[in-house]
């Protein structure tokens, strides 16, 4: 079900504002509205990015191509009124990518900046519209949804949301909630995709034939992210190494970035059902359309990828795309009650503490190709208006580790005065022969005791 032959290609508008203007985005990111609007309906293009940029703004954007080797026309309106036109083609014919990039002026203010796609088989939609803001950032409205106002990547590479304050007095919120005032970062206001890693630190979620849980979630997350960002699609890390974040303050994370898409990535564990095909299973919020679209189609692009390997896989009755809630009626985990808004997931691709699906996952290119099955999900989800296979169903399931909380919790180092990164818990992959010489069988499971239960510390 991936899409085949998929082809995007990037734009990127420059938008140079005026002399006043200019001055004022030297104080930093915040100058710049990021109300990108969504994406409409069912539109193929989209405006992903808006960053200031030496001496302006640099807009990105993102369109599917229309099956045709011909050149896309388009057209940059601002406020009703196009400013800017031409046209493009594809060098070496069908499937190319293609950039091409625009110099506007815009006086100070607020403007809706759209992009109108004129290739014939769009019809000459306008695909996408945003708004851009010469104003101060107090007066910019798009923050009002929201508690925190951004992102902080500290020189440590953790990841934190802010409160208030600026450069050299950042306001925030630690991974394990505390206050906290640190005085450099990079401020990040908005991503269109937000990636939670599950698990991490102390907490190790599901384990199988030496991987851990967190870890495999922060390797995979990790190629999602670049992956997406080598599309022009901004996403950002809720975990960035080996440490304890709350579900609450990924939630908090994922609302302070306003995405598209909050995907919190895991492998599941306890099954022993043996099953004639993959057990992935799939979260999403009760009530939330598009989560429950996206959930659907995350489920069927996973076990496309992994229906083709010959594995003896476990299931249980949660396979598929479903919800999940607690005895009191309520989304069981918290990634949904957190960040009601925002369209969210919970995958678990396979179960680690299986061993053959273990062995599996330790195959050269399953991490990548899990990646893959990520981003052609997302892409789908943009791009068509499929409804894909939920399989699953909406069913009560209260019971829960307790882990995912507050409790126990150890902030990692927030500043690196050599800005170092912190240490990044890797997935072991074990040879052959390192198991043989270890005198384990290829069935033993090396982490027993961590395979309790079903996968655990995403409910809190
Ligand atoms: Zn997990």
């Amino acid at each position: 079900m991936r899409i085949r032959g998929l082809t995007l290609f990037l734009m990127a508008v420059v938008v140079v504002l005026g002399p006043a203007a200019a001055a004022q985005i030297e104080d930093g990111p915040a100058q710049v509205a990021p109300a990108i609007g969504p994406w409409l309906g069912a539109a193929r293009g989209s405006v992903t990015t808006v960053t200031a940029v030496d001496g302006g703004v640099s807009l990105a954007g993102l369109a599917r191509d229309p099956d045709s080797a011909s050149p896309i026309s388009y057209e940059v309106v601002v406020d009703g009124i196009t400013v800017a036109s031409g046209a493009t083609a594809r060098p070496d014919g069908f499937g190319e990518a293609v950039g091409f990039s625009e110099t506007l002026v815009l006086s100070e203010g607020l403007h809706e900046v759209c992009l109108r796609l004129v290739e014939p088989r769009l019809g000459g939609r306008t695909v996408d519209c945003l708004t851009a803001t010469t104003a101060p950032p107090n007066t910019v409205t798009a923050k009002a949804r929201r508690a925190a106002t951004g992102i902080l990547r500290t020189t440590s590479g953790v990841i934190v949301p802010v409160n208030g304050g600026g450069p050299g007095n950042w306001q925030i919120s630690t991974p394990c909630g505390a206050d906290a005032v640190v005085e450099t970062g990079t401020f990040i206001e908005r991503a269109r995709v937000v990636i939670d890693p599950g698990h991490g630190g102390s907490e190790s979620g599901a384990a199988g034939r030496g991987i851990l849980e967190k870890n495999l979630n922060l390797d995979v997350a990790e190629i999602v992210v670049e992956k997406l960002r080598e599309l022009g699609i901004t996403a950002e890390l809720t975990r960035t190494a080996d440490y304890r974040v709350p579900i609450a303050m990924r939630a908090e994370i994922a609302n302070a970035l306003a995405p598209d898409v909050f995907l919190s990535l895991h492998h599941n564990g306890g099954a022993l059902r043996r099953s004639s095909r993959p057990g992935t299973e799939v979260f999403y919020g009760n009530g939330h359309p598009q989560s429950q679209r996206l959930a659907a189609i995350m489920y069927e692009e996973m076990v496309d990828a992994l229906d083709d390997f010959d594995v003896d896989w476990v299931s249980t009755v949660s396979e598929g795309a479903s919800v999940r809630l607690r005895d009191d009626g309520m989304d069981l985990y918290g990634i949904h009650r957190f960040s009601p808004e925002i369209t969210s997931i919970i995958t678990e691709f396979l179960y680690l503490s299986n061993v053959p699906e273990a062995l599996l996952m330790q195959q050269q290119g399953m991490v990548e190709l899990e990646a893959e099955a990520i981003v052609d999900g997302l892409l789908r989800w943009w791009w068509t208006e499929d409804a894909g296979t939920e399989l699953g169903r909406r069913f009560t399931d209260s019971s829960s580790s307790g882990t995912g909380g507050f409790d126990g919790c150890v902030d990692p180092a927030l500043d690196a005065p050599d800005n170092g990164a912190l240490a990044v818990g890797r997935t072991e992959f074990l040879t052959d022969q390192a198991i043989a010489l270890a005198g384990l069988d290829a069935q033993t499971p090396l982490l027993p005791a961590l395979q309790l239960g079903s996968d655990p510390a995403v409910t809190d």
